[in-house]
């Protein structure tokens, strides 16, 4: 067979520890066999971060901006054990913050169904996407601890000095705790719109749950912000292709999701969606099968797995011991990214290839084949446990019937 080409680069950041040896394994295994691979290579693993002050981060970033897709490796965001571990000149930000921050995305994280992987909620039979605005609200907050009698008020100040005063509470000498939230309407508006295009895209329902009844300003602002974007830019668009937008409230949306077949986009607010994307992982089962991607209002997409470099591996993995890590997620953002490369270049070739491989990783655990996190879970009688190499293998395998 002859390999596929590749005419625009996708962009590759490489990462640490074991993931980073699961790259290796899947970029030989399972790709550069099949296709010319064309990427701009940048090496986001910490001794290279640590090396080049972060640069390569931003030069990663800027890169993904000027080609449209690209593909990360987890990487490891430094905290005091880094320092002296790889003995870092700073505590580098996490690169997918720095990535975030300049790409101006959202997150969408989608877990991979695979029969013999049963999620938890019996009436689930489609994947549930979260999209989290990472923006604002109670992780930019400003709190005080009140510990005697006083006046907590809201005072916003104008350009020509105007103050505007709402009173927070009267706290009696018993006192209390107090918070301040904010967000700003354009990164409202790019989530929404993030969501909106990626509700296009993957051709799914949008869902969006607040608490407008209650927080008449704020959770309705957001509601307002949704609304408009709809109305004006998505509304024709949607009923084209037959998707719908939906709105209620939090609690509902919730309760909706529990009933549901899955198969939709839920947009969550930055609290929501950190407490439910980890609901939804562990209800389908593992976060070694969650993907991943950052899309920007653009249309600037990453892909990635949704799980962290897998450190304790590592370290058996350089003691020399055998590993059974799960590839699944990571393989799923490269043909994330592949596909959509194929997408946008007009390349058939590359995407029916990510289709292809795809599907040789589901038929493979189906057919028993899997790594030691999914033997643990799996409803499947007949199962073959393997090491991190030979699932890869095994797959390529699977793969080579279909080529
Ligand atoms: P982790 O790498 O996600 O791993 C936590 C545990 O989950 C593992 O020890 C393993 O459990 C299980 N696990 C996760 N992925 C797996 C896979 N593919 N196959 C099999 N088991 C898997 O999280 P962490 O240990 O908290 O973080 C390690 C490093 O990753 C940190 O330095 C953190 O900064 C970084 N991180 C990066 C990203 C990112 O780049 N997107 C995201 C999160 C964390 P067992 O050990 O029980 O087998
Ligand atoms: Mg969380």
């Amino acid at each position: 067979m002859e390999k596929i080409k590749m005419t625009t680069p996708l962009v590759e950041m490489d990462g640490d520890e074991m993931t980073r040896i699961l790259w290796q394994m899947i970029k030989d295994e399972l790709l550069t066999p099949y296709i010319e691979l064309n990427t701009e290579y940048y090496d986001l693993g910490l001794e290279r971060r640590n090396e080049t002050d972060d640069q390569v981060t931003i030069d990663a970033a800027n890169a993904t901006a000027k080609y449209g897709v690209a593909i990360k490796c987890a990487t490891i965001t430094p905290n005091a054990a880094r320092m002296s571990e790889y003995n870092l000149k700073k505590m580098w930000k996490s690169p997918n913050g720095t990535i975030r921050s300049i790409l101006n995305g959202t997150v969408f994280r989608t877990p991979i169904i695979v029969k013999g992987i049963e999620p938890n909620v019996k009436s689930w039979k489609k994947p549930i996407t979260i999209a989290r605005h990472a923006y604002g609200d109670v992780y930019s907050n400003t709190e005080m601890q009140i510990k005697e009698a006083g006046k907590v008020e809201l005072v916003f100040t104008d350009a020509s000095g105007n103050e505007r005063r709402e009173l927070v509470h009267d706290f009696d000498e018993k006192g209390g705790v107090v918070q301040g939230l904010h967000n700003c309407t354009p990164s409202i508006e790019s989530f929404a719109r993030s969501c909106f295009n990626y509700a296009l895209d993957l051709k799914q329902d949008l869902w969006f749950g607040a608490k407008d009844t209650i927080s008449k300003q704020y959770d309705h602002h957001f509601k307002d912000v949704f609304e408009e974007i709809y109305e004006n830019e998505y509304k024709e668009k949607f009923e084209a292709i037959g998707i719908t937008y939906f709105y209620s409230l939090i609690d509902d949306i919730v309760a909706r999701v529990m009933k549901s077949e899955g198969g939709m986009i839920w947009a969550c607010k930055n609290y929501d969606g950190d407490v439910m994307s980890d609901m939804i992982s562990s209800a389908f089962g593992s976060l070694a099968m969650m993907t991943s991607v950052l899309v920007s209002p653009s249309g600037v997409y990453e892909y990635e797995a949704a799980h962290g470099t897998v450190q304790r591996h590592y370290y058996r993995h350089l003691k020399g011991e055998e590993t059974s890590t799960n590839s699944v997620a990571t393989i799923f953002a490269w043909t994330g990214a592949l596909r959509k490369r194929g997408e946008l270049d007009g390349n058939e070739a590359l995407m029916k290839f990510a289709d292809k491989l795809e599907r040789a990783t589901i038929e493979t655990i189906e057919s028993g084949k899997m790594t030691k996190d999914l033997i643990q879970i799996t409803t499947l009688e007949e199962t073959v446990g393997l090491n991190s190499l030979d699932f890869i293998k095994a797959i390529r395998a699977t793969l080579e019937t279909y080529l």
